[in-house]
């Protein structure tokens, strides 16, 4: 037989239950909402940074939440979120329940009331990718604005004959990249004709396309004297002729050849050894680094490592027919 005070007790534990119940609905549907409207404007993970204790009493919440904003339902805590504590059974004292302004206090705040909604700027952090510009141009424009006499670095003044720029099919799947033309295609005034160029062609024709079918380019258009390496200046000056042939073309692939057109491409100092053999990310577009055919004359034993390199680019062509 329950007494009258258990009975009230009881009753007032139920009528308390009710109230974080419908508290911590009407909050979860908030969030909810909240959450979809970061969705919509394409926030994809948001840091919110909690006092390390929120609410005292029977709730609480500590450290930080990382929240996946998409998909909606993926709401991960970095660190534990403590549970609230089991329910008090009925006919327990009733100077033992937590008033109900206590109570009150101790659900988390709606989320109303939470750093959330006013983000402090240091409380969200939103990883933006950079996108691959829209075209606004042509290859042919591009190459015009260039021009056969281009004096924008030094390398117009070092002995060049032509300024060698990309060729190949302006709406490639795949393209290819090196560092500058060498004594051959700056004689010829094309990239990648000399044997380097006749080796590429059968890399290119190993994975089943012809050169025709590919987009081929380097990063600096003038040679180098003694073919040494493109310096920073004159990488600074030409790198963005490239960079919007790349926006135009849009390719699914680059294969960019050699460290040192690897490592401009990717803005890395990651050694071609370790850049190759697994994709990149250029804006958006799959990069996959390895040796540079003039390499391969020299050191044959390399040919198995482009081989597996290039097997790779073959099958995510191929995933994306
Ligand atoms: S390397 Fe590029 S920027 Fe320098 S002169 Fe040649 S085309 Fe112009």
């Amino acid at each position: 037989m329950l007494r009258p005070a258990d009975a009230r007790a009881s009753a007032l534990w139920v009528n308390v239950c009710m109230t974080q119940t419908l508290e911590i609905s009407t909050l979860i549907a908030d969030v909810r909402e909240q959450i979809m409207y970061l969705q919509e404007l394409g926030v994809e993970t948001l840091d919110v940074k909690l006092p390390e204790r929120v609410a005292s009493g029977e709730l609480r919440v500590e450290g930080k939440l990382r929240m996946l904003v998409s998909p909606v339902s993926s709401i991960v805590a970095e660190r534990e979120v403590a549970k609230p504590a089991p329910l008090r059974p009925p006919g327990s004292r009733l100077a033992a329940l937590p008033s109900l302004s206590k109570l009150s206090s101790a659900v988390p705040p709606r989320q109303t009331d939470i750093p959330m909604t006013e983000p402090k700027k240091e409380s969200l952090s939103v990883e933006m990718m950079p996108a691959m510009p829209e075209p606004t141009e042509t290859i042919e424009q591009i190459q015009a604005e260039i021009g056969p006499d281009c004096m924008r670095c030094k390398l117009s003044t070092l002995g060049r004959t032509h300024v060698v720029h990309s060729t190949g099919n302006f709406n490639a799947d795949l393209m290819f990249c090196g560092e500058a033309p060498g004594a051959d295609e700056d004689q010829q005034g094309f990239p990648f004709v000399g044997r380097a160029g006749q080796l590429l062609t059968k890399i290119i024709e190993s994975i089943g396309l012809k050169r025709e079918d590919v987009f081929i380019g380097n990063i600096n258009r003038c040679r180098p004297p003694g073919n040494r390496a493109p310096e920073a200046d004159e990488t600074i000056a030409c790198k963005p002729f490239l960079q919007r042939e790349i926006a135009v073309v849009r390719p699914k692939v680059i294969v960019v050849l050699g460290a040192t057109a690897a490592q401009n491409l990717l803005e890395t100092k990651v050694p071609i050894g370790k850049l190759r053999g697994h994709f990149h990310d250029y804006l958006g577009v799959k990069v996959m680094p390895t040796f540079h055919p003039a390499y391969l004359l020299r050191d044959p034993h390399k040919k198995r490592e482009v081989w597996e390199d290039m097997k790779l680019v073959r099958d995510y062509l191929n995933t994306t027919r």
